[in-house]
Order: C-alpha cells, then sequence, then structure tokens
C-alpha cells in the first residue's frame, strides 16, 4: 500500500510540486477502494478544504493519473471516476462498466482462459510493436443488473 512517501517521491521524480489538494485528495482516495469522480471528491472535501474548487481537484485527478499513481475509468455517463492504485499485485482488476448508471465493477477473480489471452496478447504485441508493456487496462461495457 503505497503512503506518503511514495507519493512524494513520484511527484519529486517528475518535477511536480507537492501541494494541500494533491496530498488531501491522495489521502482520501486511499481511504476507499470506490472509484470516485471529481464531484464526489470535492462533496467529501468540502466542509474540511472550502479552499479546493472543483477545477483544482479535476487537474489534480490528472496529475496524478499522468503521474500513474491512479487509475482512471471513463464511464457511460460521461464522468471519469478514479482510484488509487496499490503496488500490490493483488489490487490488479479489470473493469465491467454499466454505460447506463456508470456503475464500475471491480473483478479480481479472473477467468482463466482472460488471463492466457492477455498475457498472449502483451507478448505479441511486445514483440511486433518493440514495446515494453507494463500494465494494462481492461474494461467491458454494458448494462448492469438494475439497468438492462
Ligand atoms: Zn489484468
Ligand atoms: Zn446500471
Ligand atoms: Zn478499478
Amino acid at each position: 500500500m503505497p503512503g506518503r512517501y511514495q507519493w512524494q517521491n513520484r511527484f519529486r521524480e517528475n518535477v511536480c510540486r507537492w501541494t494541500v489538494p494533491r496530498e488531501v485528495i491522495l489521502a482520501l482516495l486511499s481511504r476507499t477502494t470506490e472509484h470516485l469522480t471529481a464531484k464526489d471528491i470535492y462533496g467529501s472535501l468540502y466542509s474540511m478544504y472550502p479552499g479546493i474548487g472543483l477545477t483544482t481537484i479535476y487537474r489534480t485527478l490528472e496529475l496524478l493519473h499522468r503521474l500513474g499513481l491512479v487509475h482512471k475509468v471513463a464511464a457511460g455517463d460521461g464522468q471519469s471516476r478514479y482510484a488509487l492504485k496499490r503496488e500490490d499485485k493483488g489490487d490488479h482488476h479489470h473493469h465491467l462498466i454499466c454505460t447506463k448508471c456508470g456503475k464500475i465493477v471491480d473483478y479480481r477473480d479472473f477467468v482463466q482462459e482472460e488471463l492466457e489471452l492477455v498475457k498472449k496478447t502483451e507478448e505479441a504485441l511486445a514483440k511486433k510493436h518493440n514495446f515494453a508493456i507494463t500494465d494494462h487496462n481492461i474494461e467491458f461495457l454494458g448494462l448492469c443488473e438494475k439497468c438492462r
């Protein structure tokens, strides 16, 4: 589980300043496994940090995403959702996204064929494009139980 120290290091490596919004947003994301929108985060932080506006939150989330600290899921409702990337391998998951209500299901109980397919695909792509693949992001879109 990454902590403050690792986050600060990541910022230093990328010559980014460690600021209050960056710290409190990371801290908030580290306390939940939910995928939050900028508005969710604004709602949670507003009472304690009224100085942090929605625009700052949007920008900070994009920065955290570029730094590889959070993963970003574009749900069907047009609002991106963000969750902290946890370093431990056990946290790796794929997403099922409802394009109607934006519900996100994280799953870690991968289908065996899926793991083989991902592995083979990565190997083939790495070879074909001479590309060192370090991660992937798999999303399936559709309708959840409530929306179908
Ligand atoms: Zn995977
Ligand atoms: Zn739904
Ligand atoms: Zn996720």
